[in-house]
């Protein structure tokens, strides 16, 4: 099985621009070709989770999410990191387009997105890693079963912690996160049960 670090992309991976699916509006945010080189480096796929409630409500169209997970990809890329996934819950509860304004399982805070990808993935949870933006994605990355990282840029602004999005450490940036995870790499590495690196 892998480890895997997943990470939220607005305001995490990439600068957020609010339901933004114009490919050339996004940018990477501070440090993000530094600190994914590192995780890639160490062994982790890097899994991106997103919630993309704009195509609830029909701010842009489910097909141009393929768009922007290409140019994400590429941006990457020129960096030689590559994604091993890319996920995105195109739902939302009162989206006002009726396919997707449902109470699903992958929109974070719930895991569902996360339990997909290590299901198709091969992801050994308990030494996988989240990292995002907001206590959602905390949360998410928790229930999931990962140790979950806060990135306090700035974009969480409610702030209401409890036992389910408490993170296992705050950074104040990607490569702060990167570094902590490499320190801590080797916790879960118990009775022999996890072996990291094998495919
Ligand atoms: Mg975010
Ligand atoms: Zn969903």
């Amino acid at each position: 099985m892998k480890k895997a670090v997943f990470i939220d992309k607005d305001g995490t991976l990439i600068t957020n621009v609010p339901y933004n699916a114009d490919p050339d509006k996004i940018v990477l945010e501070y440090g993000a070709v530094e600190a994914l080189r590192l995780l890639q480096e160490e062994g982790y796929s890097l899994i991106v989770v997103s919630n993309q409630a704009g195509i609830a409500h029909g701010y842009f169209k489910e097909d141009e999410m393929e768009p922007v997970s290409a140019r994400v990809r590429e941006l990457l890329h020129e960096a030689d990191i590559s994604l091993d996934g890319f996920y995105y819950c195109p739902h939302h509860p009162a989206g006002k387009i009726v396919q997707y304004a449902v109470s699903c399982g992958c929109r974070k805070p719930l895991p569902g997105m996360i339990l997909q990808a290590a299901a198709e993935l091969n992801v050994y949870l308990p030494g996988s890693w989240m990292i995002g933006d907001i206590l959602n994605d905390v949360e998410a990355g928790n229930r999931a079963g990962c140790k979950s990282i806060l990135l306090n840029n700035g974009n969480e602004t409610v702030w209401e912690m409890n036992t389910l999005n408490k993170p296992v450490y705050i950074a104040e940036n990607l490569p702060e996160a990167a570094r902590h995870i490499l320190n801590h790499s080797t916790e879960n590495l118990k009775h022999g049960a996890y072996i990291s690196n094998v495919d």
